[in-house]
């Protein structure tokens, strides 16, 4: 059966007949693609055409699809157990794996999704703090917990107003909003508000509303903020936790949570995240302390061992260090393409990731720096690229992802096309 035929049944039993957004196509139009296969770099759809993915399962599959190491190790596990609401030596495995190289985090509890691991640090901070407030920054994404479902609202010092439907102006309310890379409307917010936040959330490399990279410097003031007026610094690391280095963007960029949510990645795959951080912070939560936080399928076995395989893996080959020298020559490849033809063009990178997007005189790194026509020339782009055989993520606010599997052969055949479609568009 055709895509079209399987999304017209989709619409029948689910919410514009898909089970998270973007997978709709409404940001780049056309009916979406149904995909019945997947192995290294290459999705297979269900008309049996081939794409070079580079979505990714929108970032966890670092190594590619089915890596083969990964796939046995989850073949083993499902030939000795896949559930066991019990203790187990699996999650431990993984726990200690992380805990050994990570060293803020001292203790961690391992849940099923990047939400559920920001949703749960932000109740650990606020009654480890007493307070209520919690600041968060523009343009990044935590999921989609309802405190931090919200956009600027029409205050001076940050008020927020519900970003969703269903969430409550009283929630809203406890969330204060401020641009990316403004530390002067940082600073105004810390005025304000500074004895009330529980917590300061951030993206390190805010990666769900195109690349916005900021500067080491603008991460360090917002540190050095959080540590002033006594708020937790809370790090969300899902999408470049274990992306761009082991130690992530903290690594990276020499930054001390208190706090710090992983999930992508550390899954390989899987329904896996965890939050992780102080052990005095990590204490607080049930059993030990008054902090209430459970799962049914919480250290699943099979994510566990999929997440340790894909994680000691990665560790062994290096492949960080393979993915951002390859991801940088296929984007220089890309932005010499586009200069030469003089193409409204320009591909960001960080690490593995990376973002195409309309040139701009000066770097994006806040909302306010995206060019007003971005949505619609992504989505020309991207479909031209469908044609192509080439699958970058179904919105232009999404990043790209480079895995293990794409090989610098795959990645110069993809560099072609994308500059030949660039051309067409
Ligand atoms: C993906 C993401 C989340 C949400 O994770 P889910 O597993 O989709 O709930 C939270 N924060 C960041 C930074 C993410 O990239």
């Amino acid at each position: 059966m055709e895509s079209k035929a399987l999304f017209e049944r989709s619409l029948k039993v689910a919410p514009g007949g898909v089970h998270s957004p973007v997978r709709a196509f409404k940001s780049v139009g056309g009916t979406p693609i149904f995909f019945k296969e997947a192995q290294g770099a290459t999705l297979t759809s269900v008309e049996g055409k081939k794409y070079i993915d580079f979505c990714m399962s929108f970032g966890p599959l670092i190594l590619g699809h089915r890596d083969p190491v990964v796939q046995q190790a989850v073949h083993a596990m499902i030939d000795t157990a896949w559930g066991f609401g019990a203790c187990e030596p699996y999650s431990l495995e993984l726990a200690e794996w992380i805990q050994a190289r990570i060293p803020w985090v001292q203790k961690l509890r391992f849940v099923s999704s990047g939400t559920e691991a920001v949703m749960s640090a932000l109740r650990v901070a606020r009654a480890a703090t007493g307070r209520e407030k919690v600041l968060k920054f523009d343009g990044c994404y935590h999921g989609h917990l309802d405190s931090l479902l919200v956009k600027s609202g029409s205050g001076l010092a940050g008020e927020a107003s519900s970003d969703s439907a269903g969430v409550p102006e009283s929630v809203a309310r406890t969330t204060i909003v401020v641009p990316l890379n403004d530390i002067g409307a940082f600073e105004r917010a810390l005025e304000v508000h500074g004895s009330d936040l529980a917590a300061i959330a951030i993206e390190p490399l805010p990666a769900n509303y195109g690349l916005l990279e900021q500067t080491p410097e603008f991460l360090k003031r917002v540190e050095a903020g959080a540590k002033r007026v006594g708020a937790l610094w809370l790090i969300d690391e899902v999408i470049s936790g274990f992306r761009v280095g082991l130690t992530g963007m903290a690594g990276r960029a020499g930054l001390k949570p208190d706090l710090v949510c992983y999930g992508k990645v550390m899954g390989g795959g899987f329904n896996v995240a965890c939050y992780g951080g102080r052990a005095d912070l990590l204490d607080l939560v049930a059993p030990n302390g008054k902090v209430y936080q459970a799962g049914t399928l919480s250290a699943n076995p099979v994510g566990m061992k999929a997440g340790l395989t894909t994680l000691m893996r990665a560790e062994s080959l290096n492949v960080w260090e393979t993915l951002e020298s390859r991801t940088r020559e296929f984007t220089r490849q890309l932005n010499a393409g586009f200069e030469k033809h003089d193409l409204p063009w320009k591909v960001d990178q960080f690490a593995s990731l990376f973002w195409i997007r309309e040139r701009t005189s000066s770097p994006i790194r806040a909302i306010s720096d995206i060019p007003a026509g971005h949505k619609a020339a992504y989505a020309k782009l991207f479909h031209e690229l469908v044609g192509r055989g080439i699958y970058l993520p179904p919105s232009g606010y999404e990043v790209g992802f480079v895995s293990y599997a794409h090989t610098p052969e795959i990645l110069d055949q993809a560099a072609t096309q994308m500059i030949e479609a660039a051309r067409k568009v």
